[in-house]
Parts: structure tokens; sequence; C-alpha cells
């Protein structure tokens, strides 16, 4: 059996282990202190695993993210809104499952390609009022960075 940690990204406290199913390293979110100590009275972000885990159960794909790296135009905005800070947490989230989001049917291929043969992998998350974001993990999985696509 191989182990995922899930590590908070600000405090580095483990806040879980799973079973990773042939991936090991860290994962990460951020945990419920940290988020409270930034972003005080909005609601921490609900697992949005407990509502896809029914479907989706055979098919979980777990992804080592190593060191997260938020871009400076990321943790600024980040900082500044919760509405997107809540919006990135659950994004990375869903790249750490393989949910690449908002990307067409061909690069989504191209990334359940890479998950095999150990290529870099990129994710692309949109929501209604909010700027778009990146999410690329290295193909060493060494480091997963959260960008803006102008960053790029
Ligand atoms: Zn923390």
């Amino acid at each position: 059996m191989t182990v995922l940690r899930d590590i908070c990204i600000y405090c580095k406290k483990e806040m879980g282990k799973e079973d990773g199913d042939g991936v090991e390293g860290d994962t990460g979110s951020i945990c419920e202190e940290c988020w409270e100590k930034r972003f005080p009275g909005v609601p921490y972000p609900v697992e949005e695993e407990r509502r896809s885990q029914v479907s989706s159960k055979s098919t979980d794909t777990r992804i080592s993210l190593g060191q997260l790296v938020f871009t400076r135009g990321v943790n600024d905005k980040v900082a500044d809104n919760t509405q997107f800070a809540q919006f990135v947490t659950e994004s990375l989230r869903r790249h750490a499952k393989g949910d690449w989001g908002d990307l067409c049917q061909e690069d989504k291929q191209e990334n359940e390609f890479s998950l095999k043969e150990g290529f870099r992998l990129l994710s692309a998350y949109e929501r209604n009022g909010l700027p778009k974001i990146w999410i690329i993990t290295e193909a060493d999985r060494s480091a997963t960075t959260i960008l803006f696509p102008d960053e790029y």
C-alpha cells in the first residue's frame, strides 16, 4: 500500500493520510485553522468528494502534488477575495483527484496519458465572475503551481 499525506499548504500540518492506490507523496489543501485565520467569517469549503465519490468511486484518481506554489498574482487575489480563495481550494482538490476542470476533451485525454506516463499535468478551472486559473503539476510531481493563464 502507498500513502498519500494530506498537508496544509500554509502551516504544513498533516491533516490525514489515505491509501494512494499506487501513488505516494503529499497532496494538499488548507486546514480549517489556517482557513479561519486567513478568511474569518467565510465557511470552510465542504469536501466535494461526498457528492462525487458515490458515482465515481471506481475511477478515483489521486495525484501527488508535491510542494504547492501560488504565483504572486494568485496569492494576492486569494488574500483579498474570499470567494476566489474558496474557488482555488476547491479547484486544487479537484485537480488532486484527476478532475481536470474546464478543458476540452482532447486536453483531458492528454492528461490521462500524462498521468500514466509521468508527464506534466495541467488543469484549468473557471467560475462565474472569477478569473480563470490553471493548476500545473510537474512531471516529477515535485511541485504544483497555481497561476493565472497570463502568468504562464
Ligand atoms: Zn494549516
